[in-house]
């Protein structure tokens, strides 16, 4: 069975702050995933079984793709209800930040949060989390927060009361994390969530079905023309980029979302061990990374595009041309030669 990994101490802070409040917010970092969103939509069931009132709040509006996650449309965007969402913030007791280690990551909900009058709760995967709250719970080595999640909801007491919407949300974001358990995922307690999570009733093939094999056909056509055209591979440093302009874009009708999963493809051909992913936007280029084994993409994103992340799935933005973003990306691979592996294939 699993341990209690989180500590007693936190877990009994939490546990007073979630008895003592009645309005809770719960927010997650900008443009969110299946792990952001995931976590939020089951911390957002969790509560509301136990009678709380609960609003998830994001920056912007969630990707279509996500939104078969059960909860969803109750979501609510900054962008869209900005006064609504300041008032919240404003009249929360709680604010639990999920799936984000610093706030810049939740951009123009920043200041909301840090202007709460409320109590924070920081429950995070990523490395090195600020210190803007008054229980952190950060668990880097765990593959998703909606893993960790599950953990705290245990500990917490809670598993029994847990149901079918919260155990969905919980395994979307453990497969979206860890790219349907084919990366970040050889944690045999990850295994042992999963089966807890089938037994309340998930179904797990539709998650997969939604979240990772459902496009439009100008997404099939974009993606497909990004690999075909647009990428190019280093053999010399072990490493390949994809880059797509604005107009490309719009070509396609390009959407949130619509690419995702796309940067993790080159990993595919045995003599790539990390992928960067150029794509324009109007104020700056959005970097996207990911490596396989040693290839930390993390510090490449860190030193070069504002960024940072994990290991081995990272990203960061880039504010200049296009241009001169691909040569950052060029320039910045011989610094990577000493990580990647020259001898042995993958
Ligand atoms: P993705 O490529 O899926 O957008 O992001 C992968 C991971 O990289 C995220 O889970 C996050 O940890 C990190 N990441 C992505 N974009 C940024 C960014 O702009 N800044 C930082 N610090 N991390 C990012
Ligand atoms: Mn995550």
């Amino acid at each position: 069975m699993l341990n209690r990994l989180i500590s007693e101490d936190k877990i009994n802070g939490l546990k007073k702050l979630i008895d003592n409040a009645e309005k809770i917010v719960v927010t997650c970092h900008l443009t969110p995933d299946g792990d952001a969103m995931g976590s939020s939509l089951a911390m957002y069931h969790m509560l509301s079984a136990l009678g709380k009132k609960v609003h998830v709040v994001t920056p912007d509006v969630p990707a279509s793709y996500l939104m078969f996650i059960p909860g969803a449309k109750e979501i609510i965007p900054f962008t869209r209800f900005e006064d609504f969402a300041r008032q919240l913030f404003r009249e929360a007791d709680l604010v639990i930040c999920l799936d984000f280690n610093a706030l810049h990551r939740i951009d123009r909900l920043r200041p909301l949060v840090e202007q709460s009058p409320a109590e924070k709760v920081l429950i995070d995967h990523h490395i090195n989390p600020e210190d803007f709250a008054g229980i952190t719970i950060s668990h880097p080595e765990q593959s998703s927060t909606c893993l960790l999640l599950f953990r705290v909801l245990c500990q917490l007491g809670y598993a029994r009361i847990m149901d079918r919407k919260t155990a969905t949300c919980i395994l979307t974001g453990m497969m979206t994390d860890t790219g349907n358990f084919q990366y970040n995922s050889i944690d045999p307690d990850i295994y042992i969530v999963v089966a807890e999570l089938l037994k309340k009733g998930v179904d797990k093939d539709r998650i997969y079905k939604l979240a990772f094999n459902t496009k439009s056909e100008s997404q099939m056509r974009l993606n497909a023309y990004a690999i075909s055209q647009k990428m190019t591979v280093f053999p010399e440093h072990r490493a390949a980029m994809i880059v797509l302009t604005l107009d490309e874009l719009k070509e396609f009708n390009y959407q949130q979302g619509d690419t995702e999963g796309l940067v993790n493809m080159p990993l595919a051909m045995p003599d790539v061990e990390y992928v960067g992913y150029l794509r324009e936007g109007k104020d700056y280029v959005k970097v996207s990374t990911r490596s396989e084994g040693e290839v930390p993409v993390n510090e490449l994103c860190a030193n070069h595009f504002n960024g940072g992340g994990h290991k081995n799935a990272a990203g960061g933005e880039f504010y200049g041309t296009l241009d001169d973003c691909v040569k950052a990306f060029v320039e910045a691979l011989p610094e990577m030669d000493k990580y990647v592996n020259k001898n042995n294939r993958k």
